[in-house]
């Protein structure tokens, strides 16, 4: 999801591949498609694309992910703004947090 990102190494997004059962919740939640399961296991394919909806977390049975948007900077206004504003070809406003 190239075109649907924030600004690198803001999202707080963290993956404990010890606790990780690879039951793949997190691959059909995720609304970036941010997982891929290899060797039984979930890997992060794009940090930087994760908008932090928290989805991933809410949905994983043994608590491997961890996402904190109350402290990160994720922001699904920010993403869609930008979307627009490339699709309109203006300048982009921000999210407005
Ligand atoms: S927080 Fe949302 S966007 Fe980020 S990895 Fe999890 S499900 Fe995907
Ligand atoms: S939801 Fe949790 S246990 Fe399931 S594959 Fe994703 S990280 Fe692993």
């Amino acid at each position: 999801m190239q075109g649907y990102r924030y600004l690198d190494d803001t999202a707080i997004l963290r993956l404990d591949a010890e606790k990780c059962i690879g039951c793949g919740n997190c691959l059909e939640v995720c609304p970036h498609r941010l997982f891929t399961l290899n060797d039984g296991k979930a890997r992060i394919t794009d940090g930087n694309a994760c908008m932090e909806c928290g989805a991933c977390a809410r949905n994983c049975p043994v608590e491997a992910l961890f996402v904190n948007p109350d402290d990160g900077c994720g922001c699904a206004h920010y993403i869609i703004n930008s979307w627009l504003a490339r699709v309109l070809n203006k300048q982009s406003n921000g999210c407005g947090c």
